[in-house]
């Protein structure tokens, strides 16, 4: 099916976007990699009078670690491909790249991005849970100057974010884990390329002994948005990660879980899913952290 009608602008710079959303009104949409939003205009199930195309504002591809603020700063428009492939993320945040790895098939990964992938807030997509995970920030831009809002309060609902109508983002912050710090994203898909059943992202720190000193726990796939486990980062934080404190995290996950019944599986079957991905992401970082390779990523 061809979109309806709509007028197309391209954006040289984000203040110019930024006054288009403001002239355009609610009928706007921003376009960067087109992989969520073409697809919907085909359908006609997004009608936008005007597409605003960011995909060439210079300044929104980077990716880097930004050493004195301790964080890895990424470009609202880098691609999955670009974070699935780039050496200071494969390095320093493993889990960054073994999630991009496992999004849609090599033409999502090339053309899609973070920026538009967090704006869009697919329930089952893989970066929500992955920054929440790992204490990520969204920085976003509007004619009121920038704001910096925490991964865990960024989406409010399926599709729906804090974002307002005329605000982009900008850039995605993530703080880089201390030494000794190991992850894992799992997600179980129906068939290679299709979205989550239900994925794990989970990130410890830990000490010498085995102690893990903070946990980061997120889910996809399991409610309207991903979602935070913030009693399985309590249960495991400050413990020996012994199977029993295991257990009692897993309950907490399958507890916060509130999966939807879908072509995907039942409620009942997701929130099972939620809690085995999670026990074997935490085998999979505290192997990791031993010095094993490990696979992570696509579950089957
Ligand atoms: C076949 C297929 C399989 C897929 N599989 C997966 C999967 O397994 N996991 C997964 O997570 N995703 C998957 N996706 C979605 C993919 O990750 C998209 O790339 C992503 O959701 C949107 O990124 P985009 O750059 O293409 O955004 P676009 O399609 O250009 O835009 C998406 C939405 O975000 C808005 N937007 C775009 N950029 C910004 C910005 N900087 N600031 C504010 N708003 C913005 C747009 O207005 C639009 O509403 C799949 C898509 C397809 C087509």
């Amino acid at each position: 099916m061809y979109p309806a009608a709509f007028d197309y602008t391209v954006a040289d710079s984000v203040d110019h976007a930024i006054d288009l959303l403001q002239r355009s009104g609610e009928g706007a949409k921003l376009l960067s990699g087109g992989q969520s939003l073409v697809p919907l205009m085909k359908l006609r199930l997004v009608q936008p009078t005007r597409v605003i195309d960011i995909g060439r504002v210079s300044g929104l591809s980077h990716v880097g670690e930004d050493g004195a603020a301790g964080l890895l700063r990424i470009g609202a428009l880098a691609t999955h491909a670009q974070l699935e492939t780039s050496p200071v993320v494969r390095e320093k945040l493993g889990l960054m790249a073994e999630a991009a790895g496992v999004i849609g098939d090599a033409q999502v990964r090339g053309w899609g991005t973070i920026g538009g992938a967090l704006a869009e807030a697919d329930p089952a997509g893989d970066w929500g849970p992955v920054v929440q995970a790992l204490e990520g920030r969204v920085e976003c831009a509007g004619p009121r100057g920038s704001r910096v809002v925490d991964a865990a309060s960024f989406f409010i609902d399926a599709y729906t974010t804090v974002l307002a109508d005329d605000e982009l983002i900008t850039e995605i912050q993530v703080p880089v884990p201390q030494a000794g710090s190991a992850g894992a994203y799992l997600k179980l898909e129906r068939r290679a390329g299709d979205f989550a059943v239900a994925s794990v992202a989970v990130q410890l720190e830990l000490d010498d002994a085995g102690r893990c000193r903070n946990a980061g726990v997120a889910l996809g796939a399991a409610g309207l948005t991903p979602i935070k486990v913030a009693m399985a980062e309590e249960t495991l934080g400050g413990q020996s990660v012994e199977p029993e404190v295991v257990d009692a995290a897993a309950r907490c996950v399958r507890d916060a879980a509130s999966p939807l019944a879908d072509v995907r599986g039942s409620s009942d079957y997701k929130r099972a899913v939620c809690g085995a991905l999670f026990e074997k992401a935490v085998d999979v970082a505290l192997r990791r952290h031993r010095g094993e390779t490990v696979k992570g990523g696509h579950v089957r």
